[in-house]
């Protein structure tokens, strides 16, 4: 009972910091509901390697605030925004990358509806299966 209660109080804090939705796969993962091992996390963002890869790097850097997509970005979005392409230039740098390519799908391209950005970086990149 204490446990549910606990799990509740962090579920509340996090819907109402980050606008968490409890459906939504990576505000799972924000949340560490599904622990996917993160290769970044700071105040703002997440990042961690797609699990279905179409490139020998292939990482998703995601806002920990819930934004379904592209079309929603609005002004209160610019730190988050600004924060996810700080994370895309530290992990070209740390990763060493000299050629990458940074993605973002819309419509009926975009598979979980969470802002998200595809660090995509190799020789061979399947587009046709991003
Ligand atoms: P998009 O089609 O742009 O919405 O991309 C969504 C991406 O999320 C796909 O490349 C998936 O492979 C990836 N994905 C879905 N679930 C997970 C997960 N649990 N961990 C890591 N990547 C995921
Ligand atoms: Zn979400």
């Amino acid at each position: 009972m204490v446990a549910k209660a606990k799990w509740f109080l962090k579920e509340a804090q996090l819907r109402i910091k980050y606008m968490t939705s409890i459906d939504c796969i990576f505000c799972k993962i924000v949340k560490r509901e599904i622990k996917s091992p993160l290769v970044f996390e700071n105040e703002k963002v997440v990042a961690f390697d797609d699990i279905n890869p179409v490139a020998d790097t292939h990482i998703l850097i995601v806002p920990k605030k819930h934004i379904d997509s592209v079309e929603t970005i609005g002004e209160e979005n610019g730190k988050d925004i600004l924060e996810m392409f700080k994370t895309s230039k530290l992990l070209v740098s740390k990763n060493k990358l000299s050629a990458y390519r940074l993605t973002f799908n819309g419509g009926k391209y975009q598979h979980v509806s969470h802002l998200h950005m595809h660090l995509l970086a190799g020789d061979k990149i399947q587009w046709n299966k991003l």
